[in-house]
């Protein structure tokens, strides 16, 4: 049998650091990353035949839980169908379509294969459209690893502590703005010191990679009018709670909230759910904005993968299968799981604050729920390496890294449920005792 730790050394000798995304690597938790083989339904199984209750679910799109019998007929058969045509497919309006259904600020789209993708497209269309370089983004927020947006980055960059990354050049990273979230005062002086030059705002419709950040109330709102008022444009990140959090995401959850003020993003991106577990995202939005792309506008955009036919059959078929119910397991299961930790941690006397958005939900070991990404890095962090291994060791996978949220699935029954509540007391003693 082949070990986690034979497996990580063999990695390592064949790809940096053993890992293809550094998150998995580890490194701010410790230890010998699990190397897994196969997963279904709550579960996901490792070299060493240990199986463990998923709570990361691939960092988000698998919400059914893993290899969902109707995602997996549907994928197997477009495969046999032909793997990629790098041609149209009738699938890929079918899959527009009910993106376009569930987001009402999205009046076309097209489809990429990676979030990074989805982002960086939206801001080059942002700059194109508006015909302005500068881009606002926030610190703590992830919007995937292209050259401009990994200044003050969330995600593995809050997890490595890199402020940055090497590579960018000084040019591209002066045209990124950062700015606290939350913070209006912020948005205000920014734009009445650039609002001319200002393309876009990027925003996390709720921010999930700094652990999960909400936006105060009415704050997204704000952020659309005085982007709109100095002729700059919203692009709203559902890449992770896209799908996720409900069925319209987190624009929907946002507009069924009657002390949340409506708001229209210029553009939306997806990723993640949308692709049901296969390499698919999306961008799409105001139609006018959109047919700003080649081939009817000047903003060029491609791919040999763009709208695969596998990934686009497994996309359909999570989308058609995440109904009402689904969505109401899923928030069942987060406040189960959020609220067993919670009180855990409190019996052994951890200070600790829960974030949820929607489904989506983090804990920061401070005292108060933070507003902005200063905040989440003044926590405990020491605190969590104990408790991720201590639920790893009783048979639960969290998200080896405090900055990042728990992904529930509506595949989590009573077994892996209580398999959970078991391991929480003791991790949260592990934690205590950190
Ligand atoms: N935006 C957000 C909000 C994300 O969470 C992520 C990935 N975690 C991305 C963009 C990038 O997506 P990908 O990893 O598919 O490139």
């Amino acid at each position: 049998m082949t070990t986690n730790q034979q497996a990580f050394d063999r990695a390592r000798a064949a790809i940096p650091g053993g890992v293809n995304s550094p998150v998995r690597a580890f490194g701010s938790v410790g230890g010998t990353p699990r190397f897994f083989v196969e997963a279904t339904g709550a579960y996901i199984t490792d070299v060493e035949g240990r199986s463990y209750v998923d709570l990361v679910n691939s960092w988000g799109p698998a919400i059914l839980g893993h290899a969902h019998p109707s995602v997996i007929k549907a994928v197997q058969d477009a495969a046999a169908r032909g793997l990629s045509f790098g041609a149209s497919t009738p699938g890929e309006t079918e899959l527009a379509e009910l993106i376009l259904e569930r987001v009402p600020a999205v009046e076309k789209v097209r489809l990429v294969s990676t979030g990074t993708e989805a982002t960086m497209t939206a801001i080059r269309l942002a700059r194109g459209f508006t015909g302005r370089d500068l881009l606002v983004k926030f610190a703590g927020h992830y919007h995937g690893h292209s050259d401009g947006l990994l200044a003050e980055a969330g995600s593995g960059l809050a997890t490595m502590a890199m402020p940055g990354s090497a590579g960018v050049t000084a040019a591209t990273a002066a045209q990124t703005l950062v700015l606290p979230y939350n913070d209006r005062d912020a948005v205000t002086a920014v734009f009445a010191e650039h609002g001319d030059r200002i393309a876009a705002v990027i925003t996390e419709a709720a921010a999930a990679n700094m652990g999960v950040v909400t936006p105060l109330p009415g704050f997204t709102a704000f952020l659309t009018e005085t982007a709109h008022a100095h002729g700059a444009l919203l692009i709203v990140d559902e890449v992770l709670t896209g799908f996720r959090v409900g069925a319209g995401g987190w624009l929907g959850l946002e507009a069924q909230t009657p002390e949340t003020p409506g708001y229209a993003p210029d553009l939306v991106t997806f990723g993640k759910v949308v692709g049901g577990g296969m390499p698919l995202a999306a961008l799409g939005g105001r139609a006018d904005i959109m047919d700003y792309l080649a081939p009817l506008g000047p903003v060029y955009q491609a791919g040999t993968l763009s709208g695969n036919p596998v990934a686009v059959a497994a996309g359909i078929a999570t989308l058609r299968a995440a109904d009402a119910s689904v969505y109401r397991a899923l928030d069942l299961a987060a406040a189960t799981v959020s609220d067993a930790a919670s009180a855990a941690l409190t019996a052994e006397g951890v200070e600790h604050t829960v974030q949820r958005a929607g489904n989506l939900f983090s804990f920061a070991f401070r005292s108060a729920v933070p507003e902005d990404y200063a905040q989440v890095k003044d926590q405990d962090a020491f605190r969590y390496p104990a408790f991720f291994h201590a639920m790893l060791d009783a048979g639960v996978s969290l998200p080896p890294s405090v900055f990042e949220a728990w992904f529930v699935s509506s595949a989590l029954d009573d077994t892996a449920m209580g398999r959970i509540l078991e391991a929480l007391p003791g991790a949260a003693r592990a934690a205590a005792a950190a």
